[in-house]
């Protein structure tokens, strides 16, 4: 089990501030997701997060500075699933899952017995066994996503960052993919870091949320304390209901105006 702790962090992309003074705890076997408005800087700030961008500030893990812990040890402590993969398109799913085994091979060896069973298991639950011997290129956008999970997954990290995993995901497959997260986090005390996109699934999945906006950190909690109705409503300018349940949990769905309300109040 692991916690990852930010200090003001930023992250200037050509002399831009792309993400300015972060500063979250996500205690480990915490789920913590980070929402925001497009361009609000989530991608970057996961990227800064998982070691592959350069930022300002302190990112530690365990109270270790992760950038002064070796490549193939942050790949065992930390597995980032980004928005947009880069997938080789002529690699079988089967492979391109075990690669997520990487950071547990000695040098030049190959999977074992142990591998193999995990990269397997992860098919099954993701619902990829039949694509198993497909190649990535031939995938639809929601199998691919699911290829790329699995290979996060694969990885075995204390910490997983997912930067929109469902985006592509048709409902049934975005609670399968959510619980099969879920479950490795009751079970194994896995921490996750999320960036979601929708704020139902973060209602629902959530124990912390930060919210971004232009970079910087303007709201963190629980979800009901972040996740309120006049604080959605005025940044996505959408008109979200939001609902709490006695769990904490929060519902949050777009409800138009009822048309002959709203004409009532048009007139008053
Ligand atoms: P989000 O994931 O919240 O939608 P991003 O982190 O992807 O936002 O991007 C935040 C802002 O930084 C956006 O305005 C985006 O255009 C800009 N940005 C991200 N990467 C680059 C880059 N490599 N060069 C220039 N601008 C970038
Ligand atoms: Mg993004």
């Amino acid at each position: 089990m692991s916690t990852m702790t930010l200090q003001n962090v930023g992250v200037e992309i050509d002399g831009h501030p792309i993400v300015d003074d972060v500063s979250f705890d996500v205690p480990a076997g915490t789920w913590l997701s980070l929402i925001g408005p497009n361009g609000a800087g989530k991608s970057t700030l996961l990227k800064a997060c998982s070691g592959s961008l350069p930022h300002t500030g302190d990112i530690t893990i365990d109270g270790r500075d992760h950038g002064r812990i070796k490549r193939k040890e942050r790949a065992r402590l930390v597995a980032h699933m980004p928005q947009r993969a880069m997938v080789p398109d002529l690699m079988p799913v089967f492979d391109f899952v075990c690669l997520g085994r990487t950071p547990h091979l000695k040098y030049l060896g190959t999977e074992s017995t142990r591998d193999l069973v995990v990269v397997r298991d992860l098919l099954e639950r993701l619902d990829l066994v039949d694509l198993a011997a497909r190649h990535l290129g031939s995938l639809s956008g929601g199998e691919l996503q699911r290829a790329v999970l699995a290979q996060a997954l694969a990885q075995q990290a204390p910490i997983l960052i997912l930067d929109e995993p469902t985006a592509a995901l048709d409902v049934g497959h975005q609670w399968t993919v959510l619980e099969l997260v879920d479950k490795m986090r009751t079970e194994c005390g896995l921490t996750v870091i999320a960036a979601l996109h929708d704020l139902g699934l973060v209602g629902q999945f959530s124990d912390l949320v930060v919210l971004l906006d232009h970079g910087r950190a303007i709201a963190s909690g629980t979800p009901a304390a972040v996740l309120t109705h006049e604080r959605l409503t005025s940044l996505y300018h959408a008109p979200l209901h939001v609902d709490v349940d006695d769990n904490g949990r929060v519902s949050i769905y777009p409800r138009r105006p009822n048309p002959t309300t709203n004409q009532g109040s048009h007139h008053d």
